[in-house]
């Protein structure tokens, strides 16, 4: 007898001829997001992965309880739709009865509060003597017999029990919500435009939840923000990288270009102007690192470089796409996104970045390209984009 993950793929399953990368990627990423966990065998039949330790000992699959972190692990790896903890045995017909009962026995050990149940089979094994509902009704009434108290109970019970029976037995109740998605490797590169706000990761979080691998690029202004801003987004890189896997981190020295756009261009302009050259910057260190698009938090409306015509008079100075994730939604809804992955205490930090100190107190909302060419028109903008690539630090993550 043995505990095992049970993982199960979602969209993964929907391809046709090239599933087979999409499950050979889906299991590379398990393997890399599972390393700390000591050797693994992790394989696959039909639409499930099964996760079970080499080392009998691994303090890992001792319980559900110690499996907490593993399991979490798994649910980040995007691809999996959900996952339970599954005692695995050998054995006839009755050893399933003998451990349907113990199984039982301990689940209601912690949850006095149950009183209804079903029990659930499958059976990939299809020679096996009785088909599935016999053995949910075998099962259901052994589990009745032990313990009188509870009921079976087809609409909401308490609990589900489940059974499969493969090349060897399963059972186990309850299963944990992943992040679904595709797994990361399936899609291109892409090159996020990180910032320390809300919005960016969650925007890195939804394309790499398509299968997009990560770079990411922030825009620094030391001394005008600080230390602690820069390592805000570090963390947030590191955060997103649970989901994205590993990723490099560009940080562009922003600060000259910035009191060179103060003095030589027009308040009200700034954020535009500034907006501009981050992306003529982030488009050339995209295509020095193979990244095919470019990724930013923008959501239509939220700021003043957010309205449509904000957007027209940035977006024009790149040739490659733009994604933006955000662009349809609720501020509400971001935030919920932003909790889920556990990057919202970190984004809400105090810390300033760049935009928020070289900030107009009236920035043009509905800029021109009249207004445009004449905000820039004292700027070597070509001249800025170069020194902007002549001074990056990049971190591994
Ligand atoms: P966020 O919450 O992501 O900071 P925001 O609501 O503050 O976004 P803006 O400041 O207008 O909005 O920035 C819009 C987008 O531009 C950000 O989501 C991010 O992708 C990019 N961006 C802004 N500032 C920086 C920066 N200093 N470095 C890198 N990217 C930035
Ligand atoms: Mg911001």
């Amino acid at each position: 007898m043995s505990n095992v993950i049970l993982a199960r793929m979602g969209e993964v399953t929907l391809k046709g001829l090239n599933r087979g990368n999409f499950e050979t990627q889906l299991k590379h990423n398990l393997k890399w997001r599972l390393r700390g966990f000591g050797k693994l065998d992790i394989y696959q039949s039909q639409s499930r992965i099964w996760i079970e330790a080499k080392d009998p000992g691994n303090p890992n699959f001792a319980d559900s309880k110690a499996a907490y972190d593993i399991m979490n692990a798994v649910t980040q790896v995007f691809g999996i739709v959900s996952v339970s903890f599954a005692v695995k045995f050998e054995g006839d017909f009755d050893s399933i009865r003998e451990e349907s009962v113990k199984y039982v026995r301990e689940l209601l050990g912690e949850h006095p509060e149950y009183k209804s149940f079903k029990v659930e089979t499958r059976r990939g094994n299809k020679n096996y003597p009785m088909d599935s509902q016999e053995i949910s009704a075998e099962i259901g009434g052994d589990i009745l017999e032990a313990f009188p108290d509870l009921c079976v109970k087809m609409k909401d019970p308490d609990f589900i029990f489940n059974v499969e029976v493969r090349d060897y037995n399963y059972v186990y109740s309850g299963k944990i919500m992943a992040h679904r998605g595709l797994p990361v490797g399936t899609a291109g590169k892409g090159m996020l435009l990180l910032s320390g706000g809300i919005d960016s990761p969650v925007a890195g979080y939804m394309m790499a939840s398509r299968g997009m691998p990560l770079e990411c690029v922030y825009f620094h202004s030391h001394p005008y923000t600080s230390e602690q801003a820069k390592d805000k987004v570090v963390e947030l890189a590191r955060i997103v990288s649970r989901f994205s896997g590993t990723l490099k981190l560009h940080v562009v020295n922003f600060t000259q270009i910035q009191l060179d756009m103060l003095k030589n261009s027009p308040q009200d302009m700034i954020t535009i102007t500034m907006r501009r050259v981050m992306l003529q910057i982030a488009e050339r260190l995209a295509k020095q690192n193979n990244c095919k698009c470019l990724i930013t938090g923008e959501s239509l409306g939220q700021v003043a470089s957010q309205t449509l015509e904000a957007i027209n008079v940035t977006n024009e100075v790149v040739k490659m796409p733009i994604l933006r994730p955000l662009i349809g939604m609720d501020k509400q809804d971001t935030c919920d996104i932003s909790r889920r992955i556990g990057a919202f205490e970190t984004s809400i930090l105090p810390y300033e970045d760049c935009c928020t100190i070289f900030v107009a107190k009236h920035p043009k909302t509905h800029p021109s390209a009249k207004d445009v060419e004449e905000a820039e028109k004292n700027l070597d903008i070509a001249q800025m984009v170069e020194d902007g690539l002549k001074d990056v630090e990049t971190i591994t993550i």
